[in-house]
């Protein structure tokens, strides 16, 4: 049979889920239960996003500790060098390793002032993803994961400036890169084969966004450089007041992505969750992952 159904592909595939951290009590009760609802998925990591300009650090600091007392869920930390010196950042990837964390996801990160504004590195900081990748592979033996764009950074002149930057990251250290979102799964796996071409061979994990709204992500998108096709557009068109029947086209699209990437091939997805367990949940159940009983957030 078609690879999407077979009965055991769960068994082969492998998840990560993303989240922020929250900004009040409210949410963080909103993220702990979608944790709790997730964890029992078994991901192979969780990992918890670090805000413009060091904005977040206590806030993800705090997620993370939680993640590693409070669930059997191994964390992953992003970091990025925005605003921050190599002593700051190397503080605080020590920092996170004290409190147990072996995973990094190392980002150069955008300007405090905004997507879309000019980045300067800070003078004494780390300049790029790649400089940030060695620096913590200088500090412990870490897994580094590192993102990917399959249309590009909007910044790069063009793909081989872009993969060039993907090859340094990886010759630092990186051991797993994960993508921006896309929609289009062609033009993932045109981008898959442009990076194996130039040499580069760690997984290139598909990051999956499930659209929660989709003016949002409309909107996120352009910013990002990801490509809205008039499809998706289309396929939501008129539901912006009508919920129910969003999240259930929603839903499909997720789906339809999901299978797409398992009839590909793929064996690794990283979910965008935005602190949502749903959508994360229902595509881990469609690609046969079901969930354990007994794990340490329920518990909790
Ligand atoms: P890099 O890999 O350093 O560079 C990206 C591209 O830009 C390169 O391909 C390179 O060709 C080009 N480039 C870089 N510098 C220059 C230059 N000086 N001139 C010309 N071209 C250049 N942001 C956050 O703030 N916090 C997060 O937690 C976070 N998590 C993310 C997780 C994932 C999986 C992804 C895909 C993105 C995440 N981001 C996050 C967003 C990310 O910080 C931005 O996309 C940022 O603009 C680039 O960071 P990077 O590490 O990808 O950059």
């Amino acid at each position: 049979p078609r690879l999407s159904r077979r009965t055991d592909i769960g068994d082969r595939i492998k998840v990560s889920f993303e989240f922020f951290p929250p900004k009040n009590d409210e949410m963080e009760g909103r993220l702990w239960e979608t944790i709790t609802r997730l964890e029992p998925l078994s991901p192979q990591y969780v990992s918890v996003t670090y805000g413009a300009g060091g904005s977040t650090r206590e806030r993800t600091a705090r997620t993370i500790g939680r993640i590693l007392t409070g669930s059997g869920l191994k964390p992953a930390a992003h970091m990025t060098c925005v605003d921050a010196t190599r002593e700051d950042v190397d503080a605080v990837v020590r920092d996170f390793a004290s409190l147990g964390v072996t995973r990094f996801v190392a980002l150069r990160g955008d300007p405090a002032a905004g997507v879309g504004e000019a980045y300067r590195p800070h003078p004494q900081g780390y300049s790029n993803g790649a400089e940030l990748v060695g620096a913590i592979r200088r500090i412990g033996d870490f897994e580094v994961s590192v993102s990917a764009y399959p249309e590009k950074h909007p910044e790069s002149a063009d793909f081989a400036t872009d993969i060039d930057m993907l090859k340094r990251k990886v010759d630092n250290g990186a051991t797993r890169a994960i993508t921006q979102f896309f929609f289009d799964n062609d033009l993932y796996e045109r981008y898959v084969e442009r990076v194996r071409r130039a040499g580069i061979y760690i997984p290139i994990v598909p990051g999956v966004l499930p659209i929660h709204n989709f003016a949002q992500v409309a909107n996120f998108s352009a910013r990002c450089g990801t490509h809205v096709p008039a499809w998706l557009a289309e396929r939501f068109a008129g539901l912006e007041k009508d919920p129910q029947t969003h999240a259930l086209v929603a839903a499909a699209i997720a789906a339809e992505q999901v299978l797409d990437l398992v009839e590909r091939g793929i064996e690794e997805f990283h979910f965008y969750t935005m602190n949502r367990a749903d959508l994360a949940f229902a595509m881990c159940h469609l690609i046969g992952i079901r969930p354990q009983v007994g794990t340490a957030a329920a518990a909790a």
